[in-house]
């Protein structure tokens, strides 16, 4: 037997040992989809997320929304109503933002390899994007000039440190995201005496981090390092985004990050800020933090069979839906999402079985030895923290059985 992850916490079961997601059954939800699998989506539950980060942290940090964590038409829909701003990585997520209702002037567009489509949409739609190279910044200088606008331009900056304990670490010596911390004092003077809107520094250090203490500490070198480069600058940072970093329970040795001391370091840190940042507006951007927890992943068993000794629950999903669940999204050692019967939530598990998609490939894992109730064909799993990385992240074309129903309620 080996663990699984934690179950998220407020799920519950009715008196027959359904799942309940949002008070609605799994089964009537499955039913109202159509078919499994199915991405269910609670929006109480974005809601709730998004007040317990603003109770959390300073009242004057902005809450910006990573968008390729679940870019669900009516998931952002819904976001965008709820946070600051959203964080997007291509020209076909800024064109998403803007149609979900988001103000572009509250949308900043980073990551590598924007062409220049990509750079004019932006420009012209009057988002901000967040520089990650000096040839970058000249294109878009010059796509500005031949627009005849005034582009709204932020620099990215691979700073000098990563987010320790991080699972995916996006700064720190060699890397494609951003212009290196001691090249960004020349670039952003360029850019101001070329008369763009300079909007300020973007510093992401890493992504899923549990350890409240490593990222009050990188928010702390991250604060530290705006505040030289505007020293340097000579000019203060309209907005410093922060980066996110806030990390997810996936795994039975995880524990969900502290927000409360995140936010309070947070707080002791901008209270004693160099002057140079005084007038400067803060965000964080935060993708599966906001959004995993309300995200269930509901799949059928069409299968019950043994081999050599071990039970194979076959199902309808697989990692062509739930890559990062099936341990193929970036994790060295396979290890357990939460993963549960929907139809026996909270029974006592019974036997121990492996749990399978429907693809023909021994990559196709979705509960490896995992400890369960009894379930039969036509029973329903259900996988958690399944709202980020989810259907998007995932290679939904491989074998051809098609993309999951994805459903926000
Ligand atoms: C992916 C990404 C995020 C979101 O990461 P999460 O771990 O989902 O919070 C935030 N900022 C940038 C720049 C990213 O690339």
């Amino acid at each position: 037997m080996k663990p699984h992850g934690p179950i998220p916490p407020g799920f519950a079961a009715d008196e027959d040992g359904m799942l309940l997601i949002g008070g609605d059954r799994a089964d009537t939800l499955t039913d109202m989809a159509g078919d499994t699998p199915l991405f269910v989506y609670d929006s109480a539950m974005l809601t709730a997320r998004v007040a317990a980060w603003r109770a959390a942290m300073p009242a004057e940090v902005q809450l910006h929304f990573a968008m390729k964590a679940n870019p669900y038409p009516p998931l952002l829909a819904f976001m965008a109503r709820l946070v600051d701003g959203f964080d997007v990585a291509s020209g076909g997520e800024l064109k998403a933002a803007i149609d979900s209702g988001m103000a572009a002037a509250h949308v900043s567009f980073a990551g590598p390899g924007k062409r220049d489509r990509e750079l004019e949409a932006a420009i012209i739609a009057g988002a901000t994007l967040n520089l990650e190279s000096a040839g970058e910044a000249a294109r878009a200088l010059s796509i500005a000039a031949r627009n005849g606008v005034t582009p709204r331009l932020a620099v990215r900056v691979n700073p000098d440190f990563d987010l320790k304990g991080s699972g995916m670490k996006m700064g720190g010596g060699a890397k494609p995201f951003g212009v290196d911390a001691a090249e960004v004092p020349a670039l952003v003077r360029r850019l101001i005496a070329a008369g763009a809107d300079w909007q300020g520094f973007h510093i992401f250090a890493g992504s899923q981090a549990l350890d409240a203490a490593a990222i009050a500490d990188t928010q702390a070198q991250t604060v530290a390092l705006a505040a030289r480069l505007a020293d340097e600058i000579g000019a203060t940072p309209p907005l410093v985004n922060l980066g996110g970093g806030m990390g997810v329970p996936y795994f039975s040795s995880d524990t969900a990050v502290d927000a409360a001391a995140v936010g309070s370091a947070l707080g002791e840190t901008l209270a004693v800020r160099p002057p140079v940042l005084a007038d400067s507006r803060f965000a964080m951007e935060l993708g599966r933090w906001l959004v995993a927890e309300a995200g269930v992943y509901l799949t059928r068993i069409v299968d019950r069979k043994t081999s050599h000794g071990e039970t194979f629950l076959v199902t309808d999903g697989g990692l062509h839906h739930q890559l990062a669940a099936s341990g193929n999204f970036g994790t060295v050692i396979r290890r357990n999402y939460p993963i549960a019967v929907a139809n026996a939530f909270g029974r006592d598990p019974t036997e121990t079985v492996s749990v399978v998609g429907c693809l023909c490939t021994p990559l196709d894992r979705l509960g490896d030895q995992v400890a369960l109730p009894r379930a039969d064909v036509g029973d329903l799993i259900a996988i958690f923290q399944a709202g980020a990385y989810g259907a998007s992240a995932s290679p939904a074309a491989f074998l051809g059985q098609g993309s999951a129903r994805e459903m926000l309620i």
